[in-house]
C-alpha cells in the first residue's frame, strides 16, 4: 500500500468533555500549498490534554483528538513547501500555526502572534475555517509545513514527543535568560516540582552550566536530581533547608501542573534582581505580596511554550547534550491508561504513545 494519507484518518477522541477517548474517524482536509501530509510514529501525553479533554479551560470542542507532542514521518509536501521532504522525520507542538505578518511573529515571537493557532484547540487551522485540526492520537495529520520542525539525525523518535510542548516550555525561558550563548555558567537555578516538566528542565539548566537546584518537597526525589545533572537539592519542607540556601538563587523555574503554589515561600531563596519564572499551570498561585518582591528587585514572569527558532534552537541543542525525557510507553489504543496515569499522577514522567492504529 502506498504511504499517503487515508481518506479517512484513524484516530482517538473524546466524544465528550471528561470522556475516555475512542476509536473515531475524520477526512482530511484538502491539500494546500504550504501543508504536508505526515505519518505519525509516536505522540506525548501532556497535562494540556487531560484540561483540553475535560474542557477545564471552556476552549473544547467534540470529537476533540488530543495530542500536541507530535513526531512523524513526511508522506507528501504541498506544491509551495521547499524546507520538508518525503521522508523527513519531524515534529509538531502545541502550535500550529501563525499569521507570519504581524509586529510580534515579524520579531520572531510568534508564539505570542494573535493570530496563532494551536494545534487541536481551536479546532479550524485551515485557511477555509471548515475543517478541524486534530492533534496527534492520529494515524496521520496534514498541517502547515512551517509549524514541522525537523528532527536531528540520531535522535530516537520515541522520545522527542515530550521535547516538542514540554521541552520547549521549560528551555525558551532558560535561553531567554541565559542570551545568544545559552550559557548558564555562574548562574544558580532552581527548579521546582521534579514531574514531567521539571525533570527535563533540570538537564537543560545543567547541560547549559548552571549550577542547578532541585526544589522539592522531602528528599525523596535528591539522588535521581542529581544523575539528571542538579548539583543542589532544597527540600522545601525543611525550614533550615529554605534558610540554608537564603538569597541564593538567580532564577527560580515554577515547573508545577496543578496544586496551589505559596508563591511568597520561595520568594526568601532569591538574590536581588533574581526571577521567579512560571511555565506549569498551577491551579492557583496563592499568597502573592509585593513587599518581598519589591525589596529584593524581583523579577516575577511566566512564558507559553516557545518560539519556532526557540524550537529549532532546543531541537539542536537536546540532541547534542543528550537531553532525553524520562518516558513511559503506550500506544493509541491504550491511549486511555495513559491518561488515566496522568490523572493519578503516578506517571513517571512523560507518556508517549507509538502508533499502533495504522
Ligand atoms: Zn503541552
Ligand atoms: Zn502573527
Amino acid at each position: 500500500m502506498p504511504d499517503q494519507i487515508p481518506e479517512k484518518i484513524s484516530s482517538m477522541a473524546a466524544l465528550e468533555a471528561k470522556a475516555k477517548v475512542e476509536s473515531y474517524q475524520y477526512p482530511p482536509k484538502p491539500l494546500a500549498g504550504l501543508d504536508a501530509d505526515i505519518r505519525v510514529t509516536y505522540t506525548g501525553v501532556c497535562a494540556t490534554d487531560i484540561h483540553m479533554i475535560d474542557n477545564d479551560w471552556g476552549l473544547s470542542r467534540y470529537p476533540l483528538v488530543p495530542g500536541h507532542e507530535v513526531v512523524g514521518h513526511v508522506i507528501a509536501v504541498g506544491s509551495d513547501v521547499s524546507d520538508l521532504r518525503v521522508g523527513d522525520v519531524v515534529g509538531l507542538g502545541a502550535q500550529a500555526q501563525a499569521c507570519g505578518e504581524c509586529e510580534n511573529c515579524q520579531a520572531g515571537i510568534d508564539n505570542l502572534c494573535p493570530h496563532r493557532k494551536f494545534t487541536y484547540f481551536e479546532n479550524t487551522v485551515d485557511e477555509t475555517g471548515v475543517h478541524v485540526h486534530h492533534g496527534g492520537f492520529s494515524t496521520h495529520l496534514r498541517t502547515d509545513s512551517r509549524y514541522l520542525f525537523k528532527i536531528p539525525e540520531g535522535y530516537e523518535e520515541k522520545y522527542v514527543g515530550p521535547l516538542m510542548c514540554g521541552g520547549l516550555t521549560v528551555a525558551a525561558p532558560l535561553y531567554e535568560y541565559a542570551g545568544e550563548s545559552w550559557n548558564l555558567k555562574d548562574r544558580r537555578i532552581g527548579i521546582v516540582g521534579i514531574g514531567g516538566l521539571g525533570h527535563m528542565a533540570i538537564q537543560f539548566a545543567a547541560k547549559m552550566g548552571a549550577e542547578t537546584f532541585a526544589v522539592s518537597r522531602g528528599t525523596g526525589k535528591r539522588s535521581f536530581c542529581e544523575a539528571l545533572g542538579a548539583t543542589g537539592f532544597i527540600d522545601s519542607s525543611s525550614p533550615a533547608d529554605m534558610d540554608a540556601h537564603a538569597g541564593k538563587l538567580h532564577y527560580l523555574l515554577f515547573c508545577i501542573s496543578g496544586g496551589i503554589i505559596d508563591i511568597n515561600h520561595y520568594v526568601g531563596l532569591m538574590r536581588p534582581y533574581g526571577t521567579l519564572h512560571f511555565v506549569g499551570v498551577p491551579e492557583k498561585v496563592d499568597n502573592f505580596s509585593l513587599m518581598p518582591l519589591m525589596f529584593n528587585r524581583l523579577t516575577l514572569s511566566s512564558s507559553p511554550i516557545g518560539s519556532s527558532s526557540q524550537m529549532r534552537a532546543m531541537l539542536k541543542f537536546a540532541a547534542k547534550y543528550d537531553v532525553r525525557p524520562i518516558i513511559e510507553e503506550f500506544t493509541h489504543k491504550t491511549a486511555n491508561e495513559a491518561i488515566q496515569k496522568i490523572r493519578d499522577g503516578t506517571i513517571r514522567f512523560r507518556a508517549v504513545l507509538k502508533n499502533d492504529l495504522l
